[in-house]
């Protein structure tokens, strides 16, 4: 792997580069051994199931690559990660775990429980991320009904899951939504591909300028619905590509008529860094915190 992180829990992600670990980490334990047995070796945190990572070719030169690169160390480095054979088996950066969208960690996993916690602590974040993406200013209500259903399905268990794909993994879970009633950007991809295949309906008033809200048009009814699917994992080399597709359909035959798709390309690094943003910038939403808390709880 090519980024890690330097504590466990919602740490940033960082590039695995001399210039950003040696900055981040001052050369201080329990990165830096300093144990001659250990040869001299540095350790990290594996972004995807926050097992110890050793740091190979730092300051050693590589046959095969020319940058260093993290790779999972089954032991316990004390003071920076327990090492968990479980999590180590479902990581999606050890290149071979299988997923399917009905994989789910056993409730005993404390990963499940850290994902929990996150989406609770900061899913005004994940709204904002999914809103950006999709281009829809959800409701209040419908986030509720998208939180009830991912608790439902019980997201947080999904193998897939990890603390840095919250976001998109809880649009997963969610599974189809109705888009009646939301507010969309008016000058999107969507907007316009709404307005072109479904006559049925309209987008009409605006309390912002560049919103307006899907409503019907009064011609005939249709059902109109978004949902994402397609969440692929795939281990590159030493990289990982993470990829959704945000889908929005029309009609209730199998499969539904597609009106507007999109591939949503997951960085691993974006959502821990927008967490570590200073509260100002990255705008926080405190009712839509509530709510998590409402929902969330037992935790
Ligand atoms: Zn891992």
């Amino acid at each position: 792997m090519r980024k890690c992180k330097l504590r466990t829990g919602s740490a940033p992600v960082i590039e695995i580069t001399r210039e950003a670990f040696e900055s981040a980490t001052e050369k201080k334990p329990p990165y830096y051994s300093g144990d001659p047995k250990s040869d001299g070796r540095q350790f990290a945190v594996c972004p995807a199931c926050e097992n110890p990572i050793k740091i190979i070719g730092m300051y050693k030169k590589l046959t095969l690559t020319d940058k260093p690169y993290g790779k999972h160390f089954p032991h316990t480095v004390k003071g920076l990660a327990s090492y968990s054979q479980q999590e180590y088996e479902y990581c999606i950066l050890r290149g071979s775990a299988k997923i399917s969208k009905s994989s789910r960690r056993p409730e005993s996993s404390g990963m499940p429980r850290e994902i929990l916690k996150l989406l609770r602590s900061q899913f005004d974040l994940v709204a904002d991320i999914l809103s950006k993406e999709t281009d829809i200013r959800f409701s209040r209500s419908l986030l509720r009904h998208m939180l009830r259903t991912y608790l439902g399905e019980q997201g947080h268990r999904y193998f897939g899951a990890t603390l840095y794909n919250l976001p998109w993994v809880f649009g997963y879970m969610s599974n189809s939504q109705k888009l009646y009633g939301q507010y969309i950007r008016k000058d999107s991809p969507l907007a316009h591909m709404i307005q072109l295949r479904c006559p049925e309906i309209i987008l009409t008033g605006s309390d912002s300028g560049d919103y307006a809200q899907v409503s019907k048009s009064g011609v005939s009814f249709v059902d109109l619905n978004f949902c994402f699917i397609h969440h692929r994992q795939k281990a590159t080399g030493y990289d990982l590509s993470e990829s959704i597709t945000f889908h929005v359909s029309r009609g209730l035959g199998t499969p539904p008529e597609t009106v507007y798709e999109k591939t949503i390309e997951i960085d691993p690094a974006f959502f821990p860094n927008l967490i570590h943003t200073p509260r100002e910038i990255a705008g926080r939403k405190e009712a839509l915190l509530a709510l998590a808390g409402e929902e969330i709880t037992g935790i």
